[in-house]
């Protein structure tokens, strides 16, 4: 399975604003923000996407909508809303193949889908 940039920010490799951690989840700030805040939650534990996740690993999901429910409490973006999104594959435009959750937040978003 090909090393993935989220591999390198995991094993220090690559540097990233790390906004999140605990055993199992980190969560860092997308390099090209799409909104005010825009963050990216991954497991530890690579998956290539949601559903492999789903499949095979659905503890994964409990675990990062645990950590994106924590973070949202602690920082405060759940009082004015987020938006939680993940790409599966070439028609999501889904670019890195390890699993990952955008949360997107601090203003307005537009809707999405078009
Ligand atoms: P996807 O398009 O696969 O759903 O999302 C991949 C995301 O990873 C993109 O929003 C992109 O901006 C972000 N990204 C790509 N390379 C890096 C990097 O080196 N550091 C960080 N922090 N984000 C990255």
């Amino acid at each position: 399975m090909q090393v993935t940039i989220f591999e390198k920010i995991l094993n220090g490799e690559i540097k990233s604003e790390i906004v999140y951690q605990d055993k199992k989840v980190i969560a860092f700030r997308d390099i090209m923000p799409q909104a005010k805040i825009h963050l990216l939650f991954i497991h530890r534990e690579k998956t290539v996407n949601a559903v492999e996740l789903g499949l095979n690993n659905a503890q994964h999901a409990a675990d990062i909508f645990s950590a994106i429910a924590q973070y949202a409490k602690e920082s405060g973006i759940d009082r004015d809303g987020l938006r939680i999104v993940t790409n599966v594959g070439r028609h999501a435009g889904q670019t890195v193949f390890y699993t990952h959750f955008h949360v997107l937040a601090g203003e307005p978003l537009r809707t999405f889908g078009a």
